[in-house]
């Protein structure tokens, strides 16, 4: 590996890293030059065999210990985390190309504050005690026992967090499988974990493609499925898990709405539009990529937004002034390059960007399109690149039926002042996660996840603990048993 805070081998099972060069080689692509920076494998049928027997070995005791003592363990790793928060964003960096401006601030910090939170919670889990006259029943809240988490490649770091800390904190095992495109992230917060105190074996890292994820997904002895990941894969994980009753939770795409009405602060509104759409590039599944903005303010939006764009810096990810960085792959900027050709095609208007930048690494420019028409492939389809959409809008009744007339339902956003309709079309929208006056806050104290096809369950806050444990209810008679016969 040449750059030295990276992981040493390709998996880590037990509590150790462990390689197989057997498996099908990952490389590991850095998105701003091209270059690769390191070469992983694939785990082979024996590493999934291993890292699914060492987590069902130890997953019962750490299941049998108080709550409280999972919970500390979990909180000094969060501890150890943000120690270690600039390597960390480095090494995320290296694995996504997202800036360190960001990394640095979103990243190892929100997985930080995800095992602060679920670790500060696992002492208060309880069931409940129903009083039924003389008798009773009390319920006992159980793990589940071996849970899979499956990565997308956007949040290498957090979303093994957001995964791994409920699991844990519930006194679940976890074997985590990042996405192929960004491996190495996921094996620092293995590395972290053991390293806090975690027994081995409770949080296993696996690299491979959807076959790997397949294999533990279809294993009998999985009890819990957790993707963050497209709708296609996420209805063939649902439906795999679904052949063997297994709980899941769907963390999917979107193609959110943010609404922008005509008494909005329009800096704000542009600041939410620029957050909810190049933040990461725009490669963030909550991104408001449908920007309704009122007629009548429409022109002058287009025209702030244009010039805040200019103030970009777009350049080496790693300089703390860069604040527009690669996307993660060659494909995934063609796929939304291929996406800028088919909104032009379609007669929309392009005011911003639209280009690949000439330079090393997998760079496109920050991209508006106006007079976007609702049938238009580019307002439909999620995009996943920096590529924001704007639509026109009259009144508050057409633009809600046109917001929520999508297949998806991740995420929407209101812009203004007006306090009651904001709150009428936070409750009208058909989205699990909803904004006003701001975009893309994911606090882990709230819940987070998708209406409609972008999934089902919830991440963070104590909702999490539902998808994480099971009731088990104990009736207790005190009297004498009465059968017909
Ligand atoms: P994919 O759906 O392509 O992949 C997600 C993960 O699933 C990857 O680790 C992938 O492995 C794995 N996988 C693929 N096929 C299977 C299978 N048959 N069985 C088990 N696992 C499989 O998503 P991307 O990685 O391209 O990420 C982008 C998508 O993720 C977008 O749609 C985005 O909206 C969504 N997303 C949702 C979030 C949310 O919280 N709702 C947050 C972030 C992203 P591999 O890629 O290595 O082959």
């Amino acid at each position: 590996m040449s750059y030295d805070p990276q992981p040493t081998a390709s998996h880590f099972i037990d509590g150790a890293y462990v390689e197989d060069t057997n498996g099908t080689p990952i490389p590991v692509i850095y998105p701003a030059t091209g270059e690769t920076i390191a070469t992983l494998y694939a785990a082979t049928p024996a590493i999934v065999e291993q890292a699914i027997t060492s987590a069902r070995k130890a997953q019962a005791a750490w299941a049998a210990m108080t709550g409280t003592e999972r919970g500390r363990i979990l909180r000094r790793a969060a501890d150890m985390i943000r120690e270690r928060n600039h390597d960390l964003s480095v090494l995320e960096t290296y694995d996504t190309g997202k800036p360190y401006q960001e990394t640095s601030v979103a990243d190892a910090t929100s997985g930080a504050d995800a095992l602060e939170y679920f670790g500060g919670l696992a002492g208060s889990l309880t069931g409940e005690h129903i009083q039924l006259g003389e008798d009773w029943v009390y319920t006992r809240r159980e793990a589940l026992g071996l849970c899979v988490g499956i990565g997308a490649w956007n949040y290498p770091t957090q979303i093994a967090c957001w995964k791994a800390a409920p699991a844990l904190a519930c006194g679940n095992a976890m074997i985590f499988k990042p996405s192929e495109t960004t491996p190495l992230c996921a094996l620092k917060v293995a590395e972290i974990l053991i390293e806090a105190g975690l027994p081995a074996g409770l949080f296993n890292v696996v690299q491979g493609m959807g076959e790997v994820g397949q294999s533990l997904v279809t294993d009998a002895r999985v009890d819990k499925v957790s993707l963050t990941g497209s709708v296609p894969t996420g209805r063939k994980v649902y439906a795999a898990a679904a052949e063997g009753i297994k709980h899941v939770t769907m963390e999917l795409g979107g193609k959110s709405p943010m609404i922008v009405f005509e008494d909005a602060d329009i800096d704000n509104a542009v600041s939410g539009a620029i957050l909810g759409n190049f933040y990461s590039s725009g490669q963030i599944c909550s991104n408001g990529t449908r920007v309704f903005v009122h007629r009548d303010i429409k022109e002058a939006f287009l025209a702030r937004l244009s010039e805040r764009l200019e103030n970009a810096v777009i350049g080496d990810p790693m300089d703390p002034d860069t604040s527009f960085g690669p996307m993660v792959s060659e494909r995934q900027m063609q796929i939304a390059l291929d996406y800028v050709a088919k909104g032009e095609a379609e007669g929309a208007r392009l005011i911003y960007g639209g280009k690949r930048i000439e330079r090393d690494g997998f760079y496109m420019q920050p991209t508006v399109f106006a007079d976007v028409k609702d049938d238009m492939v580019i307002a439909r389809e999620e995009i996943f690149g920096p590529v924001m959409a704007v639509l026109d809008f009259e009144d508050e009744a057409e633009v809600m039926a046109r917001a929520n007339a999508t297949e998806f339902g991740l995420a929407a956003g209101v812009f203004t002042q007006n306090l009651t309709r904001a709150h009428r079309v936070a409750a009208r929208f058909e989205a699990g996660t909803c904004y006003i006056n701001t975009y893309n806050d994911a606090p882990v104290e709230a819940p987070f996840g998708g209406m409609k096809n972008s999934g089902v369950g919830r991440e963070n806050s104590k909702a999490a603990i539902n998808h994480y444990s099971q009731l088990k209810s104990v009736y207790v008679r005190m009297g004498d048993v009465e059968a017909p016969f």
